[in-house]
């Protein structure tokens, strides 16, 4: 039985997504592991104001239009991001005509199975073949669909590993992150890193891909043309900064009073 979290509440939003990854635990969809991943990324939330910064915003954008420019757009899922964002992941790949692809550090074929049907309830192209190989990782997250990540030029990644990042990116792969982390591998790694919880930057990218959308292929790499995402990240670490300032000047204060 999910446990009643009451909307008044002053943490609903993040109560509420927890609540989501146990019931994709219950499901099958979600490892223990993935809960301690979602864990770390929290943290980073907490700290970033739980909210989309402009940071976030633009790099939302530039990922909008780099998937619409792209020949072979593929969006990879997790377990956690099955979970947290199901619908507006099928929402994302129909606008962007990319097919999703269950990617897995801890794979077995039953568990990409489930995603797979878990994802296909809303109406989406779920790639789960597992018949590929990325040389280069020696995790399972090398496994990948013959027909997705393994000829895609574009890889959108959520909760991605850093190892696998970088292999990407070594074979050539333009790489799009979602990731609350600003120090993680993976951000670092990363083409374009979005700093937000998938929960709110996969929304974002969906409503940026609708607007672009009619756009020629010129017009959308004008937007991601000179994009630089080591300014990205810097400006992401900066508002981490200044929050903490903020919230160390309420303490003093605080201590004051
Ligand atoms: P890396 O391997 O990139 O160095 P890591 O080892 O620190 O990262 P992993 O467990 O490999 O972490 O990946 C999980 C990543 O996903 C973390 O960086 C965490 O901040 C991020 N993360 C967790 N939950 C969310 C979420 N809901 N939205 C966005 N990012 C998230
Ligand atoms: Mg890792």
């Amino acid at each position: 039985m999910p446990s009643f979290i009451p909307p008044s509440h002053p943490r609903y939003e993040s109560l509420m997504t927890r609540e989501k990854l146990v019931e994709g635990f219950r499901a099958g969809i979600v490892v223990p592991e993935g809960l301690i991943a979602h864990g770390r990324g929290e943290a980073f939330d907490y700290i970033l104001g739980e909210t989309s910064r402009d940071f976030a915003i633009e790099a939302a954008k530039v990922a909008a239009a780099m998937m619409l420019a792209a020949r072979r757009p593929v969006i990879s899922v997790n377990g956690n991001a099955a979970a947290l964002a199901a619908e507006k992941l099928a929402e994302l790949s129909r606008v962007t005509g990319a097919p999703l692809e269950v990617n897995l550090f801890h794979w077995s074929r039953e568990r990409a199975d489930r995603i797979k049907k878990w994802l296909e309830r809303f109406d989406c192209e779920v790639l789960a073949e597992g018949d590929a190989e990325i040389e280069g990782i020696e995790h399972c997250r090398r496994i990948v669909d013959s027909r997705g990540i393994l000829v895609a030029d574009v890889v959108l990644v959520a909760l991605e590993d850093g190892d696998r990042c970088e292999v990407l990116r070594r074979v050539g792969k333009k790489v799009i992150a979602i990731d609350l982390n600003p120090l993680s591998r993976t951000a670092q790694m990363a083409d374009v890193t979005v700093v937000d919880n998938v929960t709110r930057a996969i929304p974002n990218i969906v409503k940026f891909a609708r607007e672009m959308k009619e756009l020629s292929r010129e017009e959308l790499e004008e937007i991601f043309k000179g994009y630089d995402n080591g300014k990205i990240l810097k400006r992401a670490l900066e508002a981490i900064r200044e929050y903490l300032t903020s919230k160390s000047l309420e303490a003093s204060r605080f201590q004051r009073s």
